[in-house]
């Protein structure tokens, strides 16, 4: 096992050095190694944040036991997802996969071309195309500009005569029409519209910024293929990853609420968001859960992305995270995840249970309605408008 392998454990390779390794996932899962924990990890981020990067900052390999916990993390956290059992939990959890690859993709792009030759844990473009059986698809477009062809890092596919010279990848490409239909989706926008590209040859011309895009959906279509999966033989996993499984479902509770008051008051909001949001605006860092909690509070209340972005300005959150997961708490796909209970925030030392008043609710937003129609008239944050607090209730 090594570390590339560990970074992108949907290659080919990783999946053979899984395979060939003297190692029995279910003996793996029934002993708690690390790898469980690094998959739970992998599962949960990748709902909650759109990524499967170690929230520790951890790279793939700085340890040999720290390369085989990471690359065996992958297979378990595809099971832990397979028992969730949720179309729209796999397709996150595909997303999340493929964004953390790219973004190492990029990174590895970037290394200086000496010591990439000299890396085994860093790829090339030419080694992804082909590992996605693209080699033959794409090529530098022509009409680039002479000299910015054909570096190492565009390889035998991309680069044609690969390692001629120290350029870097070239700006543009030209991907056959079958693999770029396939690869891309209207939907993006209507410059991927077959309409709107330069097609010549039968090959569609795209910026290397579009062809990582599409290289994207080839690694999430990598990930989701064959999710879920029946365990069969293996229940004694599914037995043993049982408290995990349920751990992510109570994260992502899918119980339904009456109405909640569709108003903002932050004075009326229940001890536990008051403490995040108090928290973030002292710039430190939310972790998932707490993170999660907030967002799904907010969005629970009614606000839009933008009006949450707003919200935290001035906090630790960033916007294009704030983005990602309201986003994903409000899409209209039946995944809308509320708040989880309070004693599920308690479990993750997010509720301290201030004046007892688990007793009055089972979760903040019963507890913010509570409230809201007890202060009867209360200033609305998003506009300052008056509004009949009990009537919302
Ligand atoms: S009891 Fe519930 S609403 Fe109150 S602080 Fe704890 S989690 Fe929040």
């Amino acid at each position: 096992m090594d570390a590339l392998d560990a970074k992108y454990p949907f290659f080919g390779s990783a999946r053979e050095a899984v395979a060939e390794a003297a190692v029995s996932l279910p003996e793996l899962v029934a002993a708690d190694a690390p790898a469980v924990e690094r998959a739970r990890e992998r599962v949960e981020r990748a709902l909650l944040e759109g990524t499967v990067a170690a929230e520790s900052g951890a790279f793939p390999g700085e340890s040999a036991s720290d390369t085989q916990a990471e690359l065996l993390s992958y297979p378990i956290a595809r099971i832990l997802v397979s028992l969730l059992d949720s179309d729209p939990a796999i397709e996150k959890y595909a997303a999340a996969e493929a964004a953390t690859a790219m973004e190492r993709v990029r990174r590895d792009l970037e290394t200086d071309d000496e010591l990439r030759s000299v890396s085994s844990a860093t790829v090339g473009l030419d080694d992804l195309l082909a590992e996605f059986d693209l080699a033959d698809a794409v090529r530098p477009d022509a009409t680039a500009p002479a000299g910015v062809r054909g570096g190492p890092g565009a390889g035998t596919a991309a680069g044609a005569s690969g390692g001629t010279g120290g350029g870097r990848d070239p700006d543009h490409y030209r991907i056959d029409v079958g693999p770029y239909l396939r690869l891309t989706s209207p939907e993006w926008g209507d410059s991927w519209r077959l309409v709107n590209r330069a097609l010549a040859d039968g090959a569609v011309r795209v910026s290397r910024e579009e062809l990582l895009a599409a290289l994207e959906a080839a690694v999430e279509a990598r990930v989701a293929e064959g999710l879920p999966f029946e365990l069969g033989a293996d229940e004694e996993i599914a037995a043993a990853l049982e408290s995990r499984v349920a751990d992510l479902r109570r994260l992502l509770s899918e119980r339904t609420y009456a109405e909640p008051p569709d108003v903002v008051a932050p004075a009326l909001f229940p001890p536990c968001m008051t403490n995040l949001i108090e928290k973030a605006e002292r710039d430190a860092a939310l972790s998932a859960a707490e993170s999660f909690a907030l967002m799904s509070f907010l969005v629970g209340i009614g606000m839009t992305p933008d009006e949450v972005v707003a919200f935290c300005a001035d906090t630790s959150l960033d916007a294009e995270g704030i983005r990602y997961q309201t986003e994903f708490l409000t899409d209209d796909r039946g995944t809308q995840y509320p708040p989880p209970t309070c004693e599920t925030l308690a479990n993750y030392e997010i509720c301290h249970n201030e004046d007892d008043h688990m007793q009055v609710a089972a979760d903040p937003l019963s507890y913010y309605e509570k409230r809201v129609a007890a202060a009867g008239d209360v200033t609305d944050w998003r506009d300052g408008r008056e509004t009949d607090g009990a009537n919302e209730a």
